[in-house]
């Protein structure tokens, strides 16, 4: 302590105070002059200073002032011989902790003002520190800072924030949704996400990565991060944080990520980018986005050129090349470089294979021009290029592989030509989409009674006694083009969605010619088989089309059966049986369960199968006599069939003693060429009018 008195006496009495205080011990020095003060201020700082008001020439206001200048904080207390407002005042002003009158001062009183007067100067010097800290931290620091108050909904954003975003003065509102709107409106979801998962503390803090738009227009990347300060109940009350510039990071990054997929001097996609594309392709299904192409694309004795001329004129070239390329191609090709003089291309969304070809045309014409070189010289380059189709299940490889085994088949062939990968399958892939052509067109015809679609009828004739038990439709095509078997249009029918259309012809149609055969025949026990296919069953109408077709024709639900695979009831058994089981109690209408014994599950598509009869696949009628499992297991079937209160009706019987054995075996019906070829109308009409098959 520095007591600061130039009167001994005073000097001894205060003194005698301090030494009373019981818990403490006091270090006092003393000075009775300014140079003495000042020259103790010049060995160091005191805890405490105790000054005199009434200073011989001087005040005690003036050495408080010195002593306060010369150290911020010290804890100064003024006393004095009589108690003056004014001067407490001016004390207080100056920095001064306490103001003491010495008449009445005891020693506790001077003890805790002694106490008090250090502790708060402590304090002060703590807050002084930190703040300090912290301007000089904040003065260095790169990062702008942010308080939302959520209360009043105002935003404070610190100078070095809007400097980082260009912004000046007030340019920069308080706002929150000015600030919302200066987000990249890409970005914005995702900042408002991070702010939302905050604020509900689903995160501990806040941190987003964005970019935002200075006055300028131009956007720069930033990291905001920030925490939310919560009332005790947590509800948050502001949101303050700090922001960063990391444009150059970004960009270094972005940078990077199209450097690892492109290549350098053309700027193309490289392979790693062009493969991933495909993948990404080949994944979302090709049926959905239309016919595909690769097409790899080599420069034709490129390496002539780049070895005579120098790699900076092979360079131009194949910027150039790449550039032609692109102009060839339509806006949303992808071309990649991938070696040296080689190029792929994905063509997507094509019509027809024919329309990659006219592509790779274009392609080819595009080099047709001669290149200019730096010096003036004019070169001819041309290029060889393979297709190869996107097959569904192929693999990014297999395509590439394909397309390239095409490529060096053009080159062989000669120079500037295209080639498509396997001409057998790529037959297949025209063939099928003619075919799916001539569908629909012959389809759309039926309407007009022009050919297409007809129906033959096959006779089904009953085992015991030959009759003839009904017959069974099957779909024939036969139009200006040739015919086509059920194996060949009943798949297209079903990928292609037209067998709907295709199936109710057939239903109508069979329905339409039993019920004429019953009346013009007398026969009104004649039966009817219809084949069905999965999709068709599973449609939610189909029971309506049955039903009209009956009413329309007046038949009694008996006349017409529905065959139904066993492969098409095992896709999806569950839903098979219910639509068949609500078909049966809609209209009547039972089920067949055919080809049985082709599938993989049998035994399962049996169980529970609502249908009043099977019938076994020609493959064990055919083998039954060399083949004694096949014998064993058509007895078993039909064993089966009658135990569970269905007849049997056995395909594809083309000899005598295949009849006999069937007949041993008690199978119920027949069917086959043995008998009968499927007929047309009238061969199956003059059939009726004899009414007993031959063969039985
Ligand atoms: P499926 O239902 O098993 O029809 C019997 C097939 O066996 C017919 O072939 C028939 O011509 C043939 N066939 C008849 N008897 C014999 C014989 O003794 N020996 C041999 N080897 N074959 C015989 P098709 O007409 O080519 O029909 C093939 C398949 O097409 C049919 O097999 C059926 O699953 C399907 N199909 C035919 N018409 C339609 C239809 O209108 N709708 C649906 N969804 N499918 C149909
Ligand atoms: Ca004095
Ligand atoms: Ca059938």
């Amino acid at each position: 302590m520095l007591v600061v008195d130039d009167d001994q006496d005073d000097v001894l009495l205060t003194g005698a105070l301090l030494r009373a205080v019981e818990r403490t011990r006091f270090d006092v020095d003393t000075a009775a002059t300014m140079e003495e003060v000042e020259a103790f201020l010049a060995a160091g700082p005191h805890d405490v200073y105790l000054v005199d008001y009434g200073l011989a020439r001087i005040t005690g206001i003036d050495v408080a002032r010195r002593i306060l200048q010369a150290e911020p904080h010290a804890a100064v207390i003024m006393l004095t011989g009589y108690d003056d407002y004014a001067v407490d005042v001016r004390a207080a002003e100056v920095g001064v902790v306490d103001y003491l009158v010495k008449g009445g001062l005891d020693a506790r009183t001077l003890e805790r003002s002694i106490r008090y007067a250090v502790k708060q100067q402590q304090a002060v010097r703590a807050l002084a520190a930190s703040e300090e800290r912290y301007a000089v931290a904040m003065a260095g620091a790169q990062d702008g800072l942010w308080d939302w108050d959520l209360g009043s909904d105002t935003l404070y954003y610190s100078e070095r924030y809007k400097a980082m975003l260009g912004c000046r003065g007030d340019e920069l509102g308080t706002a929150p949704r000015e600030w919302l709107q200066r987000i990249h409106a890409e970005d914005r979801p995702q900042v408002q996400q991070a702010l939302r998962d905050h604020l509900a503390g689903r995160t501990d803090h806040y941190q987003s990565e964005h970019r935002m738009r200075g006055p300028d227009g131009t956007y720069r990347w930033v990291l905001s991060r920030g925490l939310a300060v919560r009332g005790p109940d947590g509800r948050p009350s502001r949101l303050a944080g700090s922001q960063s510039d990391v444009t150059e990071r970004k960009r270094a990054q972005l940078q990077l990520e199209h450097d690892a997929l492109h290549d350098a001097l053309t700027g193309l996609p490289n392979r790693v980018l062009f493969r991933d594309r495909l993948e990404h392709l080949i994944g979302r299904g090709l049926r959905r986005v239309g016919a595909s192409a690769v097409l790899v694309f080599d420069l034709d004795r490129f390496k002539i050129v780049n070895d005579s001329l120098g790699h900076a004129v092979g360079d131009g070239l194949l910027i150039e090349v790449a550039r032609r390329l692109l102009e060839a191609l339509r806006p949303g090709d992808t071309v990649a470089r991938v070696g040296a003089d080689e190029f792929t291309i994905l063509l997507e969304e094509l019509t027809d294979y024919r329309e990659a070809e006219r592509i790779a045309d274009r392609v080819l014409e595009a080099l047709r021009d001669p290149f200019g070189t730096e010096d003036e010289r004019e070169l001819y380059l041309s290029g060889s290029i393979g297709i190869a189709m996107v097959q569904l299940g192929a693999t990014p490889e297999e395509v590439i592989r394909d397309a390239d085994a095409a490529m060096y088949r053009a080159k062989a062939a000669g120079t500037g030509r295209h080639a498509m990968f396997d001409t057998a399958l790529h037959a297949a892939v025209v063939n099928r989409l003619e075919l799916e052509t001539r569908l629909r067109r012959g389809l759309f015809a039926i309407v007009d009674g022009a050919d297409g679609l007809q129906i033959a009828y096959q006779p089904i004739v009953c085992t015991a006694d030959g009759t003839l038990h009904g017959f069974e439709a099957l779909a024939r095509w036969r139009d200006a083009e040739g015919t086509l078997t059920p194996d060949q249009f009943i798949p297209v029918a079903e990928e292609t969605g037209l067998i709907a259309a295709l199936g109710r012809f057939v239903l109508r149609e069979a329905c339409r010619q039993l019920s004429e055969w019953r009346r013009a025949h007398g026969r009104p026990d004649l039966a009817m088989a219809v084949n069905i296919s999965g999709r068709q069953l599973l449609e939610p109408s189909f029971h309506l089309h049955v039903e009209a077709a009956l009413r329309d024709f007046g038949l009694d639900p008996d006349a017409l059966r529905l065959e139904i695979t066993e492969t098409a009831a095992a896709a999806d058994s569950e839903a098979v049986h219910r639509a068949l089981q609500e078909l049966h109690a809609r209209t009547g209408v039972r089920a067949h369960l055919d080809d049985f014994g082709t599938g993989a599950a049998s035994l399962t598509v049996l169980r529970g199968f609502p249908g009043d009869a099977l019938k076994i696949d020609r493959s064990f009628v055919l083998a039954m006599r060399g083949d004694t499992g096949a014998f064993q297991i058509v007895k078993a079937v039909v064993g089966l069939a009658h135990e569970m209160g269905m007849s049997v009706v056995a395909e594809g019987v083309e000899s005598q003693w295949q009849l006999d054995l069937l007949r041993e075996l008690h199978c119920e019906y027949v069917q086959g060429f043995l008998l009968s070829w499927p007929l047309g109308p009238e061969a199956a009409g003059r059939l009726l009018a004899g009414s007993l098959v031959a063969a039985v």
